[in-house]
């Protein structure tokens, strides 16, 4: 059957959801929540949601995630909270998931809980970068009085929770939702605004920003060095999945896509990056994908479910490979790709080869900005104390443009300590600043 971009795992209705709450043993010690990279108080939000009280679940879950919509979709539950349930040992774990995006979804859907907006007393926080980081550090602060502005150099919010993770596993109108919850809080958003070209760290600190939050992520894609690599036909994964989603919105038509319609794909890589794209190009019309990894199955990065579900869809794999040549037919056009498995080669026909090897921070706010020190590779060094503080006073980072996290709730963790980090440094310096003026 032909694939689209519609959502494929199906929400619980009313009464599955409860029934599945109903199910959850509410342990003393619970082990779903140490799985939970930001802790999510678990059985509480279950609890409630087993006696039909939504609103109260979804306060519960508001205290330590500010997209809960997300996280139900696109956490590896399977890793995290529902791997520790308790009831996993006889397969049967609470799908909690499933549960926190039936009880967000509900909320949003009927209105149900409505934050009270806090007055922003506390200093005001530039947040460069409106992915799962940069919306976590503005909700946390702007919850906590501070005023915060977002910068953001997309035409829409959400970086790769817009940009980077495709519509069947995450829908634009969740990430929509999420972030209009965030903006009721009292966040400004900035948008078509890139920092380091729009203007600098420095001008944001003379227009009275109090601290700086670097959430920009890592948009440079590495490449390998393989013959024939420079060939237009050869596609970086992550701007594929950013072309695809502009196409899927509207703002780009088919044609610059490129990739799709009966094309025969390669997708280097084995992380979930290289799956969403795999699983995108069959969705655009590819005749035939294939995954090549120079590793076995055992070392693939990509979740087991996800595996499992390109593999339905048609998605090849061929483990122990790499791509040695990549041959072009003519300026825009490839011919063929060498593949070489454990030393044997051979010759097949190819239209594009999309490279999913990992991705390193962009240099362009460091490059013009004073004393941010980054390591060799490129990623912004930090701080314990404040938490998340760069080399350059006032200025912070984290999620991925520090190497810390790897998903999109590890990059909310972080982000978490930051915010606190965030919170220490404004005080101290108010704090210093009053005295001083009394004096
Ligand atoms: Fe419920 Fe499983 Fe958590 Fe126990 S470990 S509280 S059964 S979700």
């Amino acid at each position: 059957m032909k694939k689209d971009f519609r959502e494929i795992n199906e929400s619980y209705t009313l009464p599955q959801a409860i029934r599945e709450a109903q199910r959850c043993l509410h342990c003393k010690v619970p082990s779903c929540k140490k799985g939970c990279p930001i802790s999510n108080d678990i059985p509480e939000w279950i609890a409630e949601l087993a006696k039909g009280n939504f609103g109260n679940a979804m306060q519960i879950i508001n205290r330590r995630s500010n997209l809960p919509a997300v996280c139900g979709r696109v956490c590896a539950h399977e890793k995290q909270c529902e791997g520790h349930c308790v009831l996993e040992k006889k397969g049967t774990h609470i799908n909690i998931g499933k549960l926190e995006r039936f009880v967000a979804d509900f909320d949003s859907d009927a209105g149900l809980t409505h934050e009270a907006i806090p007055e922003k007393t506390r200093g005001r926080v530039a947040v460069i970068g409106s992915g799962p980081a940069g919306l976590t550090i503005a909700g946390d602060l702007s919850r906590k009085g501070f005023g915060v502005e977002i910068f953001e150099m997309e035409p829409e919010p959400g970086g790769v929770l817009m940009y980077g993770i495709p519509e069947y596993r995450l829908p634009k109108e969740v990430v929509r939702r999420e972030i209009k919850k965030i903006e009721h809080l009292g966040v400004i958003f900035h948008l078509n605004n890139t920092i380091g070209e729009k203007h600098t760290i420095d001008e944001l600190f003379e227009q009275g920003f109090d601290a700086i939050f670097m959430g920009t992520g890592t948009g440079v894609p590495k490449r390998l060095n393989i013959p024939g690599v420079n060939h237009p036909a050869v596609r970086q994964a992550i701007r594929f999945l950013r072309r695809v989603s502009l196409y899927e919105s509207g703002c780009m038509s088919r044609d610059e896509v490129i990739v799709g319609n009966d094309d025969i794909v390669f997708v280097i890589g084995c992380g979930n990056t290289a799956l969403d794209a795999a699983r995108t190009a069959i969705r655009m019309g590819s005749k035939e994908v294939t995954v090549v990894y120079h590793r076995d199955i055992s070392h693939m990065k990509a979740l087991r479910s996800e595996y499992d579900e390109a593999v339905n869809e048609g998605v090849k794999f061929l483990w122990n490979t790499s791509i040695t040549n990549i041959q072009a037919l003519d300026p825009t056009h490839l011919r063929s790709v060498t593949l070489n498995t454990d030393g044997i080669e051979t010759v097949v026909p190819a239209d594009h080869v999309v490279m999913a090897v990992g991705s390193a921070p962009a240099a362009r706010i460091v490059s013009t900005t004073e004393g941010i020190e980054v390591d060799e590779k490129g990623y912004v060094l930090t701080r314990e104390n404040p938490y998340g503080m760069t080399t350059r006073k006032g200025v912070f980072a984290g999620g991925d443009v520090t190497n810390r996290p790897a998903t999109v709730v590890h990059a909310m963790r972080d982000a978490k300590q930051v915010a606190e980090g965030i919170e220490r440094y404004v005080d101290a310096v108010k704090l210093m600043e009053s005295i001083n003026t009394d004096k």
